[in-house]
């Protein structure tokens, strides 16, 4: 399974959740932290679904017509506008003002994928951005 996500993904959004041999940096925080289970599954899922093929789907929060419910959440879903605001305002602060105007010209799937690598970066058992991890969560739920 790790090793399918990993040959699916030209573009490296698996980078922090999938080492070399295999193992995911994320159940190591997970096994010493059991509030953060869910924020790591549903990060690890989140960035899985991203990289599958989709097919199209109602949005069951605003009953829009989807392709890819991620980038639909993290970019355009009007019924979660105010979470996902919060979001681009943390990633604005984290990578300050000239990183995040090259961010918004990107496609949506390039910020997406942005997004998640930024959300689950790990150094040492601990998420480099927690409050963006916590954030992307949210609105993936
Ligand atoms: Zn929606």
């Amino acid at each position: 399974m790790v090793k399918r996500l990993k040959d699916r993904d030209p573009w490296g959004v698996t980078a922090h959740v999938i080492e070399t041999n295999g193992y995911s940096p994320l159940w190591l925080i997970a096994k010493d932290n059991k509030k953060l289970l869910a924020l790591c599954k549903t990060l690890m899922n989140g960035i899985g679904l991203l990289i599958s093929n989709q097919f199209k789907q109602i949005c069951k929060l605003c009953n829009l017509r989807t392709g890819s419910p991620i980038i639909h959440k993290l970019c355009y879903c009007t019924a979660i506008e105010a979470e996902r605001e919060k979001l681009w305002t943390l990633i604005l602060e984290t990578c300050g003002i000239d990183d995040f105007k090259r961010f918004i010209q990107i496609s949506a799937f390039e910020q997406c994928v942005s997004i998640l690598k930024l959300g689950s970066e790990t150094s040492q058992k601990h998420f480099l951005h927690l409050d963006i991890a916590v954030s992307i969560c949210k609105l993936l739920h």
